[in-house]
This record gives structure tokens, sequence and C-alpha cells, in this order.
């Protein structure tokens, strides 16, 4: 029993991880398409949640996942609108965001923020992972980039992309579809998981903690929030987020100003009340360890 489980854990790891893995079989993924409110729809299917504006000027997208998933995220837009795809918004770089931007760059304008071009420009390395990622091919570049905020004015509403520094990058887009209520948060929110903070992107664990609490102190009470991963949330959702992001970086930060290596602050571990966080690809001690190489500068190479 619990090998299958460790097994199956392993899976998960290996589904979440994506854009670390080069090498995936797609062939069994499914795209399901979820009417969030207003003009907007989510689709999931493997790599990050997908935002989606249609109405009567055709269709804008938020991030489109990996470029072998396209014919099936094509087939899920079309079953909601048959208006031809026009923008495209990358919430960052990771090519579980961006991997479809070579399909559909050919037929729609990417935009993102400015940081997010230069990195799918050029080569890439993760260290914590170990993992470096080619240039993209030109064709999956934003070709209009924005370093505040940029509004696209579609489908009778303005929807803005807002840059928040230095959080789970240092491209990071929030997109506001302001007349439907809806927020797409990128990776700056992974629904009741430990988030990935890509530090050697120009992440930083205490840049994204202050940026959910600015976010969340903006937002209206009845919001609809997409996260990068996982589940439709709400406003309480991204509370609870912020909530764990203060207090786990709070005792990592405790302990490591008490004198505590790494290994002895994994091995006191977090509250028990966190252990289900870590059950997606960042487990409890990856999350420590990231916290603890944001915090001490460790493991850190930034642009
Ligand atoms: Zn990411």
């Amino acid at each position: 029993m619990k090998t299958i489980s460790m097994l199956l854990a392993g899976l998960l790891v290996l589904i979440t991880l994506g854009f670390l893995l080069p090498q995936q079989n797609f062939e069994n993924v499914k795209i399901k398409s979820t009417h969030v409110a207003g003009n907007v729809y989510m689709l999931e299917g493997r790599g990050g949640n997908i935002g989606v504006s249609v109405g009567e000027d055709g269709i804008l997208i938020v991030d489109d996942q990996f470029a072998p998933l396209a014919e099936k995220i094509r087939k899920a837009l079309s079953d909601i609108n048959k208006g031809p795809l026009k923008f495209i918004l990358n919430t960052h770089w990771h090519g579980d965001h961006t991997g479809g931007n070579r399909v559909f760059g050919k037929e729609a304008t990417i935009i993102a923020h400015t940081n997010v071009r230069k990195r799918l420009s050029t080569e890439q390395h993760i260290s914590f992972f170990n993992r470096t990622t080619p240039p993209a091919p030109k064709v999956a570049w934003p070709v209009i980039t924005f370093d505040q905020s940029v509004s696209i004015h579609f489908n009778g509403e303005e929807i803005r992309a807002m840059h928040y520094p230095h959080g789970h990058t240092d491209g990071d887009a929030v997109i506001y579809f302001t007349r439907s209520n809806v927020v797409h948060m990128g990776d700056n929110f992974f629904a009741g998981r430990f988030p990935f903070v890509d530090l050697d992107s120009g992440g930083d664990v205490e840049g994204l903690r202050d940026n959910i609490g600015k976010i969340i102190a903006e937002l209206p009470e009845d919001v609809k929030i997409i996260p990068g991963h996982g589940p439709l949330s709400t406003l309480a959702d991204l509370r609870t987020f912020h909530q764990m992001l203060t207090e786990t970086i709070d005792i990592v930060k405790a302990r490591v100003k008490a004198g505590k290596d790494l290994e002895t602050i994994k091995k006191e571990g977090l509250p028990e009340k966190y252990a289900s966080w870590g059950t997606g690809f960042i487990s409890t001690d990856r999350w420590i360890h990231l916290i603890y190489n944001s915090i001490t500068g460790k493991d850190r190479h930034g642009p």
C-alpha cells in the first residue's frame, strides 16, 4: 500500500513538474472547460490554468500550457466561441504557461512583461532543479511588452495586466477582468499547495507574500480567482494562501536567526495543519529549502 501511494505521489510530482521535463506524454490529457463569470472561462489540462475571454471581439487567452496540447486547447476554445483567437497574455515565462506560444503565436498577438520576452528569447537555468531551458523560437516571443501595466479593451471590458515585482519570477503579471470580476493570478497563487518560487528568475518568497497582500487588499469580496495551479478559488482561499506564506516564512526566519542550519530546520518541519500543502510537487522539505535560499540569498542568480 505504501509503495503504491509513493508511486502515485511520484507520478503526481512528475506530472506537476511539467515544464521541467521535456519528454512528456500528452495523449491522455483532457481539457476541462469551466464558465467562471461574465465573459470568462477557465481551461484545465496539464500545466498552468488557462483563462479565456470570449465575446463579440473574438478570443483572448491567458497562458497556453504546452505546444502538444495546442489542438486540444483550440478545440476547447471553439466549443465555447467560434471567433478568432486575437490575443495571448502570458503571466510569466515558464514553459507550462507559454509552451503553446509557438503554435498560437502564428495567429495571435502575444503580450507579456518585458522580462518574459527576455527570458523566452535566451537560455534559462533553474538551479533548484538543475534544469536548463533553451531559447524558445521567435514566434513564441511576446511582441507587445510592458513594464508596469497594460490594458486590452476587449469583449466589452478592460482586461488589465498588472506587473508585481519579484514574486514567483521577475516577470509576473496578474490579469484583471474588470467587468466580469475575475482575476488570473498566474503562479503567484498555487491553490492549497506550497508554491514554486523561481529564485534564478528573480523570484523572492517575501516579495511573493507582499504582492499577495497588496492584491488581496484591492480585490472585491465576491471576485472569482483563477490560480496558476489548482482549482478555481475565492478570496478566502487566497487569504489562506497568504496566511500560509506569512506563517511559514516567519517560522523559517526565526530558526535561521537562532543559528540553525537547513538540515535542522527541515527536520523540525512545519505545523501539522500544513501537511496537505506539501503533497504537490513542492514538498514540505522543498518549501523550507526555497524559503531558506530566498531569505539567506543562497542559490539566487537573477538577471
Ligand atoms: Zn511558473
